[in-house]
């Protein structure tokens, strides 16, 4: 089969956070998977992102324009009918500014952050802006744009999922390309006996005194990795389980914490709000680590109850600790298979390439993108 031209692709990084920090949560990881992958499939990549980004690894081939600027506040704290928000100096219109002089050039620019001015500016610019939005409708004013400009330029969003797409009015299917992982770099471990373990940014949206309060339950303890985003709230879920039952780990580079993570018995998920994915499920069960998560959001449409772990119902305790219980009769090779056959960082590349070049082929012919897109 004839292979197609190669892209030439303006990736806009998330503006929360540089590349390595670990501040920007799960699209650093997101955006490290695809640039590999993008790069695998012949594109060519220019990544625009915050100054002090790390290009990730494998990615040399990459050209880096790093913007200084302050952090763009990250919307999961702010109030619902909030405003959008640029701090003073602040890095994103940086970001933009760089984006589209160089998108002129370039066959699309691929945004990933979650942010008003980017959609904004989707309909009002010549070069082409494609959004993978990373959250579900966390703000009504980024609810409204989002859906807004979707009329008009369906094709120009993916999400990550179907249950993160439902939070938006979208007259269109969604375009849903999950996300990738580069599985290479996670090591199964067959062992099922070792400690219950957390991964993620510990923040209230994400609900780490449920899982706490499981390993309490139990009489166990709880391995929590990852950056202490609202350090009051670590504090308030430690005193509320007994000493030690929280052993807080630290964020760790994928190298080290895939190889931690994979000595755990499970992984508990128990995030409080419409989650747009999960990473941190799936980097699990690439180790061979089955998850007990409530079944909501990301994590809801990722785990296969009963097969790579337990799904039980949003804000059920009992069932919580009930299913934590029985994670020895789930198959640890099982939830590996799902990540290969599911969550690759190939199959991912592939979809985003897919969606960009069929949003390209339809605009340019006036057909939607639901007659490319399958
Ligand atoms: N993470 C990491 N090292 C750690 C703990 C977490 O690199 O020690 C990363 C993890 O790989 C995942 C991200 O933090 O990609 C958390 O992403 P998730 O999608 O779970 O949630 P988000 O922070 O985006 O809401």
């Amino acid at each position: 089969m004839k292979r197609e031209s190669a892209l030439n692709l303006v990736l806009v990084s998330t503006p929360v956070g540089c590349l390595g920090s670990g501040r920007g949560g799960g699209v650093e990881l997101t955006i490290a998977s695809l640039t590999k992958g993008l790069l695998e499939l012949g594109h060519q990549i220019t990544l625009v992102a915050p100054k002090g980004s790390v290009l990730p690894s494998g990615c040399s081939g990459v050209d880096l324009r790093e913007v200084e600027g302050v952090d763009q506040p990250s919307w999961q704290r702010r109030k619902f009918e909030g405003p959008a928000l640029i701090p003073p100096r602040g890095v994103l219109p940086g970001l933009w500014a760089d984006a589209l002089d160089l998108g002129g050039k370039a066959d699309a620019v691929i945004n990933f952050g979650y942010d008003w001015l980017p959609i904004w500016l989707t309909k009002r610019v010549v070069p082409r802006l494609f959004h993978l939005i990373s959250m579900g409708g966390v703000s009504e004013i980024m609810q409204d744009l989002i859906g807004e400009v979707a009329i008009s330029a369906p094709s120009r969003f993916a999400f990550h999922t179907h249950r993160q797409a439902a939070d938006f009015s979208l007259i269109q299917e969604p375009i849903v390309v999950g996300n990738g992982f580069d599985l290479g770099s996670y090591e199964f471990q067959s062992s099922p006996k070792g400690p219950l373990g957390w991964v993620g940014r510990v923040s209230p949206e994400k609900g780490l005194e449920d899982a706490a309060a499981v390993a309490a339950a139990l009489d166990d303890r709880l391995l929590v990795w990852g950056v202490i985003d609202d350090p009051a709230y670590a504090k308030r879920v430690e005193e509320s389980v007994p000493t030690g039952t929280i052993e807080w780990m630290g964020f760790f580079p994928t190298s080290v914490l895939q190889l931690q993570l994979g000595a755990c018995r499970a992984l508990i998920n128990t995030p409080k709000w419409n989650e747009a994915y999960g990473n941190v499920i799936v980097e699990a069960m690439a180790c061979g680590v089955p998850v007990v998560a409530y079944d909501r959001g990301g994590p809801g449409e990722l785990i296969v109850s009963g097969l790579t772990g337990w799904l039980v119902p949003p804000n059920d305790l009992d069932e919580l600790i009930s299913a934590t219980t029985r994670v020895d009769q789930i198959d640890r090779k099982k939830c590996r298979k799902w990540a290969e056959e599911h969550a690759s960082l190939d199959i991912f590349a592939s979809l985003v390439e897919q969606w960009i070049r069929s949003g390209i082929t339809a605009e340019a012919i006036g057909k939607g993108p639901e007659e490319f897109f399958s």
